[in-house]
């Protein structure tokens, strides 16, 4: 091995933070997160899987809510309302009667019937990042989750579970930027990189959430625990 292998491999990498890029040892463990979380959890999917425009709302939906509301909730707009033209057609006070149970639930009202209007209009839910976060209502995080779960593409969607846990695992830094982090995932992961929000959405719920169950955490082993 060369010494200038040595030189930039360990006190370059400490100098700089450049955990990620520096980590080659490393990386192996970080591949192998998803598939232990597959492992542990059960392959499971995301609601409305393939269905942009129910990714789409039901994302708008989920905003400080759980999914044990959001899910029903969403069901009982879609039944009510057939597609985006007639959501977009809806009076704001039938709405608000749905989503009463959820979190910002005045907001959400008036956002799904805004987004509504927009896809109606447009004839189509965009495929793009671009488009999708010109949609009211749909941020960074909702245009990756539509991209990933309504249209299958490969994109990581960084929530606060996917942020907290990218960075205890130490596959960034604790400063990361959401983008580093994004891009962390899909230099490790193949074509389901995808899935990883699914699943550290899963483990943060469960085990490593406020509080973090490490002794019962399948990646206990290769976890760096920064900030725990
Ligand atoms: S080992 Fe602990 S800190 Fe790391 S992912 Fe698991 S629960 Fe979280």
């Amino acid at each position: 091995m060369s010494s200038l292998f040595l030189l930039i491999n360990a006190p370059l990498c400490d100098i700089l933070k450049l955990n990620f890029v520096c980590m080659g040892e490393n990386m192996g463990g970080y591949a192998e997160v998803l598939k232990r979380l597959k492992q542990s959890f059960g392959v499971t999917f995301p609601f409305y899987e393939g269905d942009p425009y129910k990714v789409l709302i039901s994302c708008i939906l989920s905003a400080r809510s759980r999914d044990e509301r959001t899910y029903p909730t969403a069901n009982k707009l879609f039944e009510k309302y057939h597609g985006p033209c007639q959501l977009a057609e809806a009076k704001l006070e039938d709405v608000q009667d749905i989503l009463r149970h959820l979190g910002l639930w005045r907001e959400k009202s008036k956002r799904v019937i805004d987004a509504a209007k927009v896809i109606c209009e447009l004839g189509y839910v965009p495929d793009t990042f671009e488009e999708l976060t010109k949609i009211p209502g749909i941020g960074r995080k909702c245009a990756h989750i539509v991209l990933a779960y309504g249209f299958g593409k490969r994109v990581v969607a960084v929530d606060t579970h996917v942020r907290r846990i990218s960075k205890r695992l130490g596959i960034v830094p604790t400063d990361a930027k959401d983008e580093e982090i994004e891009q962390a995932w899909l230099s490790v992961l193949g074509d389901d990189a995808k899935d990883i929000n699914h699943y550290l959405v899963a483990l943060g719920r469960r085990l490593c959430g406020r509080t973090p169950k490490c002794n019962e955490c399948p990646l206990n082993d290769i976890c760096k625990k920064q900030g725990v």
